[in-house]
C-alpha cells in the first residue's frame, strides 16, 4: 500500500513537473492570431534593461492564452479604424526569465542604467515594484503594449529631439511610427506611472486612449507602468508557467 501510495505521489509530482514546462493547447501565437499587431519581442533581443537575451526567450514570439489574444485583437480592430495599432513588447513570460532578472538584480552590472533606470537604483528595483520575483506575465493573460500609427498616419512628419529620462528608449520608439507616452518602455521610474501628469498633453493623451483601448477589452492597467495590461479574470489565476518562448508551431496553433 505504502509503495502504491508513494507510486501515485512520484508519477503525480512528475506530471506537475513535466506539465510546468509544456505549453498548454490555450497558448495562442500572437503572430498568427493577429498579424496586424505588431511584435517588438524586447526580451528576446539585446534591447532591454539586461541588455541581452533573457532566458527562456528562445524565439520573437508572443504566446498568451486564447481569451488575451482575443481581446488584444478586438482593441487592434478598434484602433485601425483610425489608422492606428497595437505593438507589443512582452507577452507570456517563462519564470526561468524571471529567475534571470532576480540573478541580475544581484550581479554590479549597470551597463543599460541611462537608458532604463537613471533615477532608481538597482537595488531598488523590486522594492519600488518595477520587477517582481514573480510575474503575472508568467500567467499568459498579462501584455506590455503601445500604440502605433500606420504608414501614412504619423502624427509626427518633423524628426524631434526628445530630452528628459530614458531619452534613448523613447527616441527609438518614435523613430519605430509609435506614438510618444511620455516615456520609454521598461523606464522604471515615475514618469512611467500611468497617471504621472508632468507630461506633455499628446503624451497624456495617448496614455489615455491606449487605457481606454485596452480596459473596453477587459484589461486592467497597472498604475506604476502605462505598457503593463492583464486580462481580467484571468484564465490561470494561479498560474506560473515555465515553458521557453519558441517559436510558432503552426500545427499546434491552427485557429
Ligand atoms: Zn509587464
Amino acid at each position: 500500500m505504502k509503495i502504491l501510495v508513494l507510486a501515485l505521489l512520484w508519477s503525480s509530482l512528475l506530471n506537475l513537473a513535466v506539465a510546468d514546462f509544456e505549453r498548454p493547447s490555450t497558448f495562442v501565437a500572437l503572430s498568427h492570431w493577429a498579424p496586424d499587431i505588431r511584435l517588438d519581442m524586447r526580451y528576446a533581443t539585446e534591447r532591454n534593461f539586461l541588455g541581452r537575451v533573457v532566458a527562456g526567450y528562445e524565439a520573437p514570439e508572443c504566446w498568451l492564452t486564447k481569451p488575451a489574444a482575443i481581446a488584444l485583437q478586438n482593441a487592434q480592430r478598434v484602433l485601425a479604424r483610425d489608422g492606428l495599432g497595437l505593438i507589443v513588447f512582452d507577452c507570456y513570460r517563462p519564470e526561468r526569465a524571471v529567475a534571470d532578472f532576480v540573478q541580475w538584480s544581484l550581479t554590479g552590472d549597470i551597463a543599460q542604467k541611462q537608458a532604463y533606470y537613471p533615477r532608481t537604483a538597482k537595488s531598488e528595483l523590486f522594492a519600488a515594484g518595477y520587477i517582481a520575483d514573480r510575474s503575472s506575465h508568467s500567467r499568459g493573460a498579462t501584455v506590455d503594449v503601445a500604440i502605433y500609427a500606420a504608414a501614412g498616419q504619423s502624427r509626427e512628419s518633423e524628426p524631434i529631439e526628445l530630452e528628459g529620462l530614458c531619452r534613448s528608449e523613447r527616441q527609438r520608439m518614435r523613430e519605430a511610427g509609435l506614438l510618444d507616452f511620455g516615456s520609454g518602455y521598461d523606464c522604471f521610474d515615475i514618469v512611467s506611472h500611468t497617471g504621472f501628469e508632468a507630461l506633455d498633453s499628446e503624451a497624456i493623451k495617448n496614455r489615455q486612449l491606449l487605457l481606454q483601448i485596452m480596459q473596453n477589452e477587459g484589461f486592467v492597467n497597472y498604475a506604476k507602468e502605462w505598457w503593463h495590461f492583464t486580462l481580467e479574470p484571468e484564465p490561470y489565476p494561479g498560474a506560473y508557467f515555465d515553458f521557453p518562448v519558441s517559436a510558432m508551431d503552426a500545427a499546434l496553433n491552427s485557429k
